[in-house]
C-alpha cells in the first residue's frame, strides 16, 4: 500500500518529481541500484504520479486514480515481475507488453508499465522492446527496474533516463559525496567533447588515486552521453542537474560518437567489474573516450 509521495530530501526522488511537474517526464526510465524493494516502491510512486488526475502535487492521494494506484488496482498500471536470473524476462512477455502498449489507457491519461528485473531480457527481448521505445505511443511510460543497467544494450540505454538509487553498502561508493561524483562526471563529459587529449587526461586526474570515485562516476558519465543522445532525437532536452553539460556537449558530438561513448563507458565499467588494474583502467578510459569521438563522421 502506497501512502507517501516523493521524498524531496532524496536527490533521485526530487529529480523524478521535478521532471513530472515540468511535464517532461521521459517515456522510458531505468531505476537501478538500491534494493529490489526500494526500486519497486519508487516505481509505484512514480506510476501513481503519472496516472494522478488531481491538480497540484503528484501523487495527490485523493483522486480516484491515486487511490487505485496505492491499492495496486489501477487498470493502467501494469506490473511485470520475473525472477532475477538470466533470460527470465522472456521475449514472449515483451511481445505481450508491446501489444498491450498499443491499446489506449482504460481510465487514466497514461498507461504505465513497470518491468521488474528487466535486465534479464536477452538481446532478442531488448530488441523487441527497443521498437516501442523508439516510437512510443504518446500515453505510454515504461519504468524498467534492475540491480544494474549494465545488462542493457547501449541502444536501449540511449532511449531511457537512468535513476540510480546507489549501490549496496558492501560495494562501497556511498561514502563519496554525490557532488563530487557529479562534478567529476561533468568534467569528463565536457573534456571528451573538446577533442583535446590533454583536457581528458586533466579531467581524469581526479580518478587516479580514487577507484571508488571512478566506479561511482562512470554510470553518471554514461547517463550524460545518453541524455545528449536523447536530446538529438527529441530536440527538447531534459531538465536536471546535467542539462547545462548536455547542452554544451550535444552540438559537438555526432550520434555515432555518442553511441560509441556510451559503449566505451560500458567497456570500462566491465573491466572494473573484472577487477582490472586501476591505473590502467584510468588510462583506458582516456583512450577509449578519445577514440569514440575521433572516429566520428
Ligand atoms: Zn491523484
Amino acid at each position: 500500500m502506497l501512502t507517501e509521495g516523493f521524498d524531496l530530501t532524496n536527490s533521485v526522488e526530487k529529480s523524478i518529481s521535478a521532471a513530472m511537474h515540468s511535464k517532461r517526464f521521459p517515456h522510458a526510465v531505468i531505476i537501478e541500484g538500491g534494493s529490489s524493494e526500494e526500486r519497486m516502491s519508487l516505481a509505484k510512486k512514480t506510476a501513481a504520479a503519472l496516472v494522478c488526475s488531481g491538480g497540484g502535487i503528484k501523487p495527490c492521494f485523493s483522486c480516484s486514480d491515486c487511490r487505485k494506484a496505492s491499492a495496486d488496482s489501477h487498470a493502467d498500471i501494469l506490473v511485470y515481475s520475473v525472477e532475477d536470473k538470466p533470460k527470465a524476462f522472456k521475449v514472449d512477455i515483451v511481445r505481450e507488453i508491446r501489444n498491450k502498449a498499443y491499446i489506449v489507457p482504460n481510465e487514466a491519461d497514461r498507461k504505465v508499465f513497470i518491468l521488474e528485473n528487466s535486465h534479464t531480457m536477452g538481446n532478442e527481448g531488448q530488441n523487441a522492446i527497443l521498437k516501442i521505445l523508439e516510437e512510443p505511443p504518446s500515453y505510454i511510460n515504461f519504468i524498467l527496474l534492475c540491480s544494474s543497467k549494465s545488462g542493457f544494450l547501449p541502444t536501449v540505454l540511449s532511449r531511457a533516463t537512468v535513476y540510480n538509487l546507489g549501490e549496496t553498502a558492501s560495494e562501497g561508493s556511498r561514502d563519496i559525496p554525490w557532488e563530487e561524483v557529479a562534478n567529476a562526471a561533468k568534467s569528463i563529459a565536457v573534456a571528451s567533447a573538446a577533442l583535446d587529449d590533454i583536457e581528458i587526461i586533466k579531467a581524469a586526474a581526479v580518478f587516479e588515486k580514487n577507484p571508488k570515485l571512478l566506479k561511482a562516476a562512470l554510470p553518471v558519465i554514461q547517463e550524460i552521453y545518453a541524455q545528449a543522445m536523447r536530446k538529438k532525437y527529441s530536440a527538447c532536452g531534459e531538465e536536471n542537474e546535467f542539462s547545462q553539460t548536455v547542452s554544451e556537449i550535444e552540438p559537438r558530438l555526432s550520434r555515432r560518437a555518442l553511441l560509441a561513448l556510451i559503449e566505451n563507458t560500458d567497456i570500462i565499467m566491465n573491466s572494473i567489474r573484472l577487477n582490472a588494474n586501476h591505473n590502467l583502467t584510468v588510462t583506458a578510459l582516456c583512450t577509449k573516450l578519445r577514440k569514440a569521438v575521433t572516429n566520428q563522421v
